[in-house]
């Protein structure tokens, strides 16, 4: 349920792992050993390290996130929006960019990179 939102915090180059969405609750804290754990369930939002994050739009729960944690709202190419595998400088056949060393996807400045710039300024503007 929270798969966009993890996307972005990897965008952001947070190591963010993303329960199966029918995950038993024990593979869900095992992910989230180590981790602040971000969820739907109103259950596993009791637990300490844990948020519940209500929200429809990537913009308000990314706005509740810096709100709460403080999150950096910048792109870091370090994790792969994709996996969270590790990403490496490369050449792509867009120029210089990125590939993740898990699944291969690569990546390079886009479009897509200013829309999510903007986007990040306008949430910690607010
Ligand atoms: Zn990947």
């Amino acid at each position: 349920m929270l798969g966009k939102l993890a996307r972005w915090l990897r965008i952001f180059g947070y190591d963010c792992g993303l329960a199966p969405e029918r995950a038993a609750d024990s593979e869900v804290l095992s992910l989230a050993e180590g981790r602040i754990l971000l969820t739907r369930d109103k259950e596993l939002a009791r637990l300490p390290n844990a948020l519940y994050v209500p929200g429809n739009t990537i913009k308000s729960q990314l706005s509740l996130l810096y709100r709460r944690y403080h999150i950096r709202l910048a792109i870091t190419p370090t994790r792969c929006p994709l996996c969270n595998g590790k990403l490496v400088k490369a050449e792509t056949p867009n120029g210089p960019g990125w590939k993740c060393t898990s699944c291969g996807k690569e990546y390079w400045q886009g479009s897509h990179w200013k829309r999510i710039a903007e986007l990040a300024e306008e949430v910690r503007r607010e």
